[in-house]
């Protein structure tokens, strides 16, 4: 098998930004109306694509303009991704 490839999450891709998990959790929370945020981002995540009707499993079901997808650690270029938002790396 090859090395396997981190599985870090680092950002998400939403409305073709790279933003970061602590801005995606200020973007997501209210506009979900999520009550309990004492969790992690894709626990908050899972409940919004519930809500929302969105596979999150299955990404080619839906585009970043609908729901946030996952980038990985290894997806991140250093030195050019930066959060849309904070514009801090990943
Ligand atoms: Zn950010």
């Amino acid at each position: 098998m090859d090395q396997p490839k981190s599985t870090k999450i680092a950002a998400y891709f939403y409305g073709e930004q790279v933003v970061c998990p602590k801005c995606i959790r200020e973007l997501v929370v209210p506009f979900y109306r999520i009550a309990d945020t004492g969790r992690t981002t894709e626990s908050i995540l899972d409940e919004a694509a519930s809500v929302a009707g969105i596979d999150r499993a299955d990404e080619t079901s839906f585009n970043t303009r609908q729901f946030p997808k996952v980038i990985y650690q290894h997806e991140i270029i250093k030195g050019l991704d930066s959060c849309y938002l904070c514009l801090r790396e990943p």
